[in-house]
Parts: structure tokens; sequence; C-alpha cells
């Protein structure tokens, strides 16, 4: 074990404030979802505390928005640089606060690191278009350019389930575009927007420009959206806490990245063995604690049995347990209320037609891997959002069908379609009402420069370095006149 995993175990966390450590009156124990130990002291923000944090964000803008883009592409390079020395640290502090199985809490530093190193490429291509006046009989003489400039203060409410690089994708992107930021980390893992602050000030970042407030969401959350001050919130979390955020943020800019129900068709020409794999990391990696997680699969009926067994026979191999060993797939999810909450909805299951073909119990407090077959569209762990490691799978008899399957959903983030029918996956692409279509993937596909976001109550707007900036950034527009 690391010092820092030592120093992260007994240390009191601060806020940052204006590149200050500023304690506070109230702590609160974290502890670990997988172990029950307490791993650190979190301070408490008050009102007060995150006003003074927008405050020091709202005064920072100037110097960000003066800072030339070779600047600001310095800083997030020194930022790549720096993680990259601590990328082991930074996987440890994912996997305690989180219990996400260290093998993908280093993927998650992985791919935070080429997240920064997207958002320092950025920086350096920020820029608008000359547009065609004189295609107008009252635009004759005249010539003018779009200018994209910050927006100003965001206000970066994020997720338990990535914290880094869900951190990283607002983080990044606000400082490519010369912004300052107050960010509210989810009250399960503040340890990794407090260890990538620490990075940022080593970095080379002025004081002020990012702030991080720890606290309740319902406290500190809602300063942040309500401050007239902040102009743009960009959220990541659950539709619920989105929709509330929407509907108080007035006139503010709002990016929201919510959750979902992602689906799977697998055509009746697929080789399974050759699909296995990747659906059991779609549906499992990170306790399904995934916005794409798989967790719906519409199988041609051709290939349904075969999927079906072979499916249930590798989700039953996964080694189950303690995160930080390196061979462990599946550990604790994030509470054990979200594990009852699970449960519940497994047992709703049991009085209908649905079977159980894998796990649906408890093992060593960690849910297994569940897999439940002709599950009828109206159960919870078919149409809600399950956010575990749930996956149902259903018979279909043609793609036709599994696309109408897929579309039944309040939710459209992404979805998957296995086919080796050219006309298949051209008419899925067309039909399928989600955000992205993965053809020949799962919908769980993401790498961190494409443009991701859903449609219906998965949210609004795009993430995705060079999306994030479009979203981060306001357009003005210069008109000359040479008459
Ligand atoms: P929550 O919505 O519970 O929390 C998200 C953040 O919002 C946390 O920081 C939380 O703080 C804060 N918050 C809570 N209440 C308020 C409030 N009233 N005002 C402002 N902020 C508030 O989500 P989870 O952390 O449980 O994350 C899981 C959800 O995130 C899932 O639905 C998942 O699908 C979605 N998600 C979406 C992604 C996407 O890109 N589309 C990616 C990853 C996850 P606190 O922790 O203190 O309550």
């Amino acid at each position: 074990m690391s010092n820092l995993a030592n120093e992260v175990k007994v240390a009191k966390q601060f806020l940052m404030i204006n590149g200050e450590k500023v304690e506070t009156t109230k702590y609160a124990p974290l502890y670990s979802p997988y172990s029950g130990e307490e791993i650190a002291q979190i301070a408490m923000a008050d009102k007060e505390l995150t006003v003074q944090a927008i405050t020091a964000a709202y005064n920072a803008r100037g110097i960000m928005a003066k800072m030339p883009a070779y600047q600001r592409a310095e800083i997030l390079e020194n930022v790549v640089a720096l993680l990259k020395e601590k990328a082991d640290q930074a996987a440890e502090v994912i996997s305690r606060e989180s219990a996400k199985p260290i093998m993908f809490a280093k993927a998650e530093v992985a791919r935070t690191i080429e997240t920064y190193k997207f958002a320092a490429e950025e920086a350096k291509r920020i820029h608008g278009e000359t547009i065609p006046f004189d295609a107008a009989v009252g635009g004759v003489g005249r010539i003018g350019y779009t200018l994209r400039e910050p927006i100003g203060v965001i206000g970066a409410i994020t997720p338990f389930n990535f914290p880094m690089n869900l951190v990283a994708h607002k983080v990044g992107p606000a400082i490519a575009a010369g912004n300052t930021l107050v960010l509210k980390p989810a009250s399960q893992t503040p340890l990794s927007a407090l260890f990538i602050a620490e990075i940022f000030e080593e970095a080379g970042l002025p004081a002020g420009v990012l702030n991080v407030v720890t606290g309740p969401g319902g406290i500190v959350g809602e300063v942040i959206v309500e401050d007239d001050r902040v102009s743009m919130v960009t959220f990541t979390g659950s539709p619920s806490v989105g929709i509330g955020i929407r509907n108080k943020a007035g006139l503010k800019k709002t990016t929201l990245e919510l959750g979902s129900n992602s689906a799977l068709i697998i055509d009746k020409d697929i080789d399974i063995d050759q699909i296995i794999d990747r659906c059991i990391m779609g549906a499992f990696s990170n306790q399904g604690q995934v916005c794409i997680s798989l967790q719906r699969v519409y199988a041609h009926e051709d290939v349904y049995d075969e999927f079906v067994a072979k499916f249930t026979e590798a989700a039953k191999k996964l080694k189950i347990g303690d995160p930080l060993d390196p061979d462990t797939y599946i550990s604790a999810l994030i509470s054990k209320g979200e594990a009852e909450r699970v449960l519940g909805w497994i047992e709703e299951t049991k009085g209908s037609a649905a079977t159980i073909a894998a796990g649906g119990k408890l093992h060593d407090g960690v849910l297994e891997p569940t897999i439940i077959t002709d599950a009828d569209h109206s159960l919870k762990v078919s149409c809600q959002e399950a956010f575990a490691p749930v996956v149902v799978v259903n018979k279909v008899s043609s793609v036709e069908e599994a696309i109408e399957q897929v579309n039944d959903s309040r939710f459209g983030l992404q979805a998957g379609i296995y086919t080796n029918n050219v006309k298949n996956a051209l008419y899925a692409s067309k039909e399928l009402h989600v955000g992205g279509v993965i053809i020949n993937d799962v919908p769980t596909y993401r790498v961190d420069q494409m443009p991701y976001g859903g449609v219906k109550e998965s949210g609004t707007g795009r993430e995705g370095i060079k999306y994030a900036v479009e979203e981060m950034t306001e357009m003005k527009l210069v008109v000359w006149n040479q008459s």
C-alpha cells in the first residue's frame, strides 16, 4: 500500500478555495463501501463557504479569460505528466473510496490522463468561422466572423461512479476554454477530486480557477445552481437530481449527463464466442455502475439459447471480493442501501415469468453478477436504471422487433448492435433513438474524445472534449461595415 493510501486513511480533508486549503466547522467520516472502515474525514461546506468558493471563481474569471491558449494547454500538459507519475496512487484513491476493483480503477486513471491530454490539445484549436455576409442583399459590403469566448464560472457537479474521469470531463474542457470552476464531487467520492485539485495546483493553475467544495448535494449543489454568478452548470448524475437542477437553473446554460438502461441487439448470424467477453465487461464492469452499462440484451431466437448458456457460464466465473485485489472483477455496490434496492428489484421478478439464470444474491455483502431471462418490460430491472450488476436477456424474432424494444424506454444514451448484415446495421443506426449507436460492440463503448450524451431522460448536451468546449464557450459575432 502506498504512502498516499495511508495518508488518505488518516487524513482530514479540506475544501479548496482560491488556492487555499480551507477548514470547516463540520466534518463527516468517509467509509469504504466494501470494508466499512473509515478512510477519511471530509470537510462539510455550508452555504457561506460555497458562496466564498463561487466568489473566488468569479474573481478569477479575468485571469483565465486573458490567459493565452498555449498557457492553458501547458497547464493541462503538466497535469498529464503529473498524473502519469502518480497513476498508481490515483487508482488506489478511486478504488478505496468507491470500491471500484483496482483493475478498473487503473483503467479509469489511464482514461483520465487521455482526457486531460485531449483537453490540452483542444485548448489550441478553439475558433469561430467567417460568415458569407454578401449572401443576403443587406449583407453586401460587410465582412464578419464568430469568436468563441469563455462562458465564465462553471458549476460542475459529478457522480460517484467515475470519480476521476468524470471530473476530468468537466475540469479539462472548462480550463481549455478559459473558464473557472466550482466543483462539487459526489459525497462518497470526494478524494479523487481533491487529489486532482492538488495536481492542478502543482501544474501551475492560478489560485481561484478550480475550487472544490465537498458537502451534501442538497446544500452545496443547490447554492451552486442558484447563484447568478455561475453561468453554466454541468451535471453528471441521476435523472431525478438532473431534472431538479434544470428546473432551478433559470437561464443558466445546463449540460445534463444522466442515466440509462442501455441495450444491445444480437442478430442471428453472430458468432457468440466472439462477443461474450465484451458483454461481460459491458454488463458487469464497475458492478454495473456505469451510465452506459449493458442492462438489456435482445438476442435473435436463432442464437438466444447459446448466448444465455455461454453468458451465464462466464458470469459465474467472475471473481467477487476486495476491490484492492488485482483479480477482483466485482466488488461492493456504492452503499448497502443500493444493494438492498437492487435485491428488491430482483425479488420483484420472482413473481413474474422471468427466470434468474445467474446470481441474484449477496455473496459476502457483494451482489453477484445477475442475469435474468424473459423479463417483462414493466419490471423495474428492465424499464428503470439498475446501476448494478444486473442484466436482462430477452428473445426476439427480428432486428425490427429488437429496435422497438430498445426504443421502448424513457432513456436513450447509447445502444449497441452485433450484426454481420449491413442493411440491419444501417437500419439500426437510423431507427435507434439514442445519443450513440455502437455497431458490433456493446453500448458500454466509450473513448473520451467522442461526442457523448443522451436523448430523452438521458440528458441534454454533449461531452467529449471538443463538444464540451463548444458547450462551455459562447459565440460572439463580429461584423465589419466596409462601405
Ligand atoms: P446523484 O444524482 O445522486 O448525484 C450526483 C451529484 O449530484 C452528486 O455530487 C450529488 O451530491 C449531487 N446532488 C445531489 N442532490 C443535489 C441537489 N439537490 N442539487 C445539486 N446537486 C445535487 O448520482 P450518483 O452519484 O448516484 O451517480 C449515479 C447516476 O449518475 C446514475 O444515474 C448514472 O447513470 C449517472 N451517470 C451518468 C453519466 C453520463 O455521462 N450520462 C455518467 C456516469 C453516471 P451528493 O453525493 O452529496 O448527494
